[in-house]
């Protein structure tokens, strides 16, 4: 950072006090290292594929050393520990698991006879040279590498632009970055709001976003003017089906989790929930015995299961939507409210009934420790249900009939579901997904098609020597 550079306060989520001072590059900062990341990247590409999985090894081997600090400045980010922790390790394997799979998914095919007999065919993958990341406040190290580690691999130049929000760990990551310095100088962070995101798109030749999607429409039209891909990963409203036939037991545990891990601030958390009739009772008994014996990571970071709402912007809007719910009639059966905690905002862990479809916490995305539960006369209302919404990421259903439970699923209008568990899109990454709806656009986070989609495709199309008989 130079001392002339401007910068903004940011809050911590824990405390409430404005405890950082963010770095705000600017677009010219933006111009400058973008140009000296491509001229990099030749070097990076020339290395060969082996030289790069070294690198990133190296890299994963630094994290580890160096983990407590990234862990310090994760919990002074997002106000919670064991998942900070969690979130570190994640990033860790994920880079050894890209670094295994990548020699099979890159490889130059072997060349092959076209149709035309005397035409042979041979396949090449080449990188975009400079790929952009944006990323959100939720996992700002994990959502910051996903797309990149890929990228990298693949043999780009990349250039990171973290959520203002949860920027601390830069500065711990940066450090431990350049002790790898053959990655050092093909990787780079840029710090700011939306205007350093901004210089981004304007400087790289593909975009990974990662956001709501107001942001995303933004970004998705400045890319497309730019003609340059844009991968959109945004947000999400998942709905859990709890079918006629299900383990009443294992549902309540499952929609325990995916709907309050890391407070409810995931993408693919599950805001909705539409139970049969025949168990809602029970399903609902369950729940709330549940959800109600959850407490704050508070005044012990170390226990507790809900941390604080991350961002102070978030706060006004799962206030709203609570406020919003209770004046249209919805019934609370526990948690309810935005408490204030040491300075922290804490969203009391909540299950809501008596929901109606206009209600905002049942429509928008409210990023918090709130199930709003629907109780539905039959399984084919609870998919209609699910379907009638703007976004698609992800879903559940539960039903003990795993042939029903997947004739179910195939209706939903979501890139995932997971069936009899919630939220699995979060621990598997093996199979392709993509996002229906306005939940995203692009090619698939997940699987091989990830790390091809920073490749360009080119083919050698070679005459063996005949005359072709098309010539004049
Ligand atoms: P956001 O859209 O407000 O911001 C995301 C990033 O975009 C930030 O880095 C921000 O500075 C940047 N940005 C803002 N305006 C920009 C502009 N005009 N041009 C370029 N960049 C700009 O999102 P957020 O509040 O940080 O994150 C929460 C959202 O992220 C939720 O909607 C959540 O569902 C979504 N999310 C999606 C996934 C997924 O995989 N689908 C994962 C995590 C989070």
């Amino acid at each position: 950072m130079n001392n002339d550079m401007q910068t903004m306060v940011v809050i911590n989520p824990r405390t409430g006090k404005e405890d950082f001072n963010l770095p705000l590059f600017s677009a010219q900062n933006v111009v400058d290292i973008a140009q000296q990341l491509k001229q990099q990247q030749i070097q990076w590409w020339a290395l060969g594929l082996s030289g790069r999985i070294q690198a990133l090894e190296n890299l994963a081997d630094a994290m580890a050393e160096h983990k407590p600090k990234l862990v310090a400045a994760l919990v002074n980010d997002t106000g919670r520990a064991s998942e900070s922790e969690l979130e570190v390790d994640v990033t860790i394997s994920g880079i050894h698991r890209w670094c295994k799979q990548a020699p099979g998914l890159l490889a130059k095919s072997e060349p092959w006879a076209a149709e035309i007999p005397f035409i042979e065919l041979q396949q090449d993958y080449l990188p975009y040279p400079l790929v952009g990341v944006i990323s959100p406040w939720n996992f700002p190290l994990l959502l910051s590498l996903v797309d990149a580690i890929p990228a990298l691999l693949a043999g780009s130049a990349v250039l990171i632009k973290p959520s203002e929000v949860t920027s601390r760990f830069v500065t711990p990551f940066n450090e431990l970055l350049s002790n790898v310095p053959a990655l050092h100088k093909v990787l780079d962070i840029v710090t700011g709001a939306g205007a350093t995101g901004q210089g981004v798109i304007e400087n790289v030749d593909s975009l990974c976003f990662t956001g709501s999607v107001a942001t995303g429409r933004q970004v998705g039209k400045a890319c497309a003017e730019r003609f340059i891909p844009a991968f959109l990963e945004l947000g999400g409203k998942d709905p859990a089906l709890v079918c006629h036939d299900a383990d009443p037991e294992l549902a309540a545990k499952a929609l325990c989790w995916g709907s309050m891990i890391n407070a409810g601030q995931s993408c693919m958390s599950l805001e909705r929930a539409y139970v049969h009739k025949d168990i809602a009772k029970v399903f609902l008994t369950k729940l709330v015995e549940k959800v109600d014996a959850l407490a704050h990571n508070y005044p012990d970071i170390h226990q507790g299961q809900i941390g604080p709402i991350i961002s102070a912007k978030q706060v006004a809007i799962v206030e709203a939507q609570l406020q919003d719910a209770k004046d249209k009639g919805a019934t609370i059966l526990c948690g309810g409210e935005v408490r204030n905690l040491g300075g922290g905002r804490y969203c009391a862990p909540t299950v809501l009934t008596d929901v109606t479809p206009d209600m905002r916490i049942v429509s928008d995305e409210t990023f918090a420790a709130i199930l709003p539960v629907t109780v539905v006369d039959s399984d084919e209302q609870a998919i209609a249900l699910a379907n009638d919404s703007e976004f698609g990421l992800s879903a559940a259903v539960f039903s003990q009939n795993v042939d029903y439970a997947k004739q179910v699923a195939s209706q939903l209008e979501a890139g995932a579901v997971s069936i009899n568990d919630a939220s699995l899109t979060a621990l598997i990454h093996e199979a392709e997904k993509q996002s229906f709806k306005y939940s995203g656009l692009g090619g698939s986070r997940m699987g091989a098609e990830s790390i091809r989609r920073f490749t360009r495709k080119k083919a050698y199309i070679r005459n063996t020597g005949v005359p072709s008989p098309w010539w004049f």
